[in-house]
């Protein structure tokens, strides 16, 4: 396996058309394994507009790559009995592109805006009448004779998904009826995630394989699935096709994933916090740089698993590395004071 693919598994980042990352996708809400409290409330959602006869409110999706974004925007369409038409922010380039999108949907119909904080200004200009009003103002002519015509679009949903809330303008935010945050999933729902997946790719799986893939998958469904796939190939050729226990480790050792879910990038952003900033704190742009990484990936992947961790903290003047990096990557933690200390005394 080459780098390129080994970052492509752990990264967490989906490619949209990946096709296995559609097949195992769960089809339904009663499918959907975890975040129940967002569950709950779509669920109520859901019955309410069906009750009404109206088209979904607009719902926000946030949380780090993996968790589900994609996955319950397609179960809204499915639940609702409607169309989805899927897009993303870079995609929509000009306001046009947005006006021909919104002028093909039907009523009810679901638009689904991957990395919604990502829209242009022009377009999101268009947006805020579509979602607001159902309207679309369009200008034709040029110069002095240019008039604005405004159409009625029929009542949809836009569906929005994104990794930084903060990044989106508060007039989009504001359109949102509900926002909805996707957290980590705990190691027992990727364990009945993994075992599901196995159960659809037909992987012989063992308790102890699966427990193992979830203990490292970074609290990430995607990533939980993709090591499945690794390790079914690595139990195939090597080990006579069961996953067990055994052959999860050996699989995963491979990877270069650690038994906390570490991957090299991880331990290389925690290694120069700590022998090159001297623990901190430094700043994400510097990080980034020293490790050739987009700043963009340390924030949205590498970032938050550490912070759920505890390995690091982020203050006003940068990046931390804690006491439990340290230890996990067996080093003599130095206090803040600059006077080094043993492991775990003071
Ligand atoms: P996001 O849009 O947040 O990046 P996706 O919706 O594309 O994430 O999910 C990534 C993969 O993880 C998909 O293959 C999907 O099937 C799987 N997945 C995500 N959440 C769940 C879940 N709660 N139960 C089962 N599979 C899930």
């Amino acid at each position: 396996m080459n780098e390129k693919e080994k970052d492509s598994i752990l990264a967490g980042r989906g490619r949209p058309d990946d096709p296995v990352d559609n097949a195992l996708r769960p089809t339904t809400l009663g499918d959907l394994i975890g975040q129940t409290g967002v569950k709950d409330n779509l669920l109520i959602q859901i019955k309410a507009a069906k009750q009404r006869g109206e088209a979904l409110e607009h719902v926000l999706f946030y949380g780090p790559p993996g968790l589900g974004k994609t996955t319950l925007a397609h179960i809204l369409a499915s639940e609702m009995g409607v169309n989805i038409k899927v897009t993303s922010g870079p995609a929509i380039e000009r306001a046009g592109d947005l006006a021909a999108i919104l002028t093909n949907l039907r009523a009810g119909d679901i638009l689904f805006i991957d990395e919604v904080h990502r829209l242009g200004r022009m377009v999101e200009e268009i947006l805020y009448p579509a979602m607001e009003d159902f309207a679309l103002d369009i200008v034709i002519g040029k110069g002095p004779a240019a008039k604005s015509v405004r159409l009625k679009l029929p009542r949809f949903t836009v569906v929005g998904a994104t990794t930084r809330l903060a990044l989106l303008t508060a007039p989009l935010r504001a359109r949102f009826g509900a926002i909805y945050r996707l957290d980590y999933y705990d190691t027992d729902s990727l364990a009945a995630i993994i075992r599901r997946g196995a159960g659809l790719l037909k992987v012989p799986v063992e308790d102890g394989g699966v427990a193992e893939i979830a203990r490292r998958a970074r609290g990430t469904p995607r990533i939980a699935l993709r090591m499945l796939r690794r390790v079914r190939d690595y139990a195939e050729v090597e080990a006579g096709g069961v996953i067990t226990s055994a052959v999860a480790v050996a699989g995963l050792n491979m990877l270069d994933i650690d038994h906390v879910g570490l991957d090299d990038l991880d331990r290389r952003v925690l290694l120069t916090i700590i022998e090159k900033y001297d623990g901190g704190p430094v700043g994400l742009n510097t990080i980034a740089a020293s490790v050739s990484e987009e700043p963009d990936t340390i924030m949205d992947v590498v970032e938050p698993y550490l912070l759920q961790l505890g390995f690091l903290d982020r203050t006003a003047q940068g990046r931390v590395a804690a006491r439990l990096a340290y230890e996990h990557l067996h080093k003599p933690y130095t206090r803040p004071d600059g006077q080094p200390s043993l492991f775990n005394g003071e």
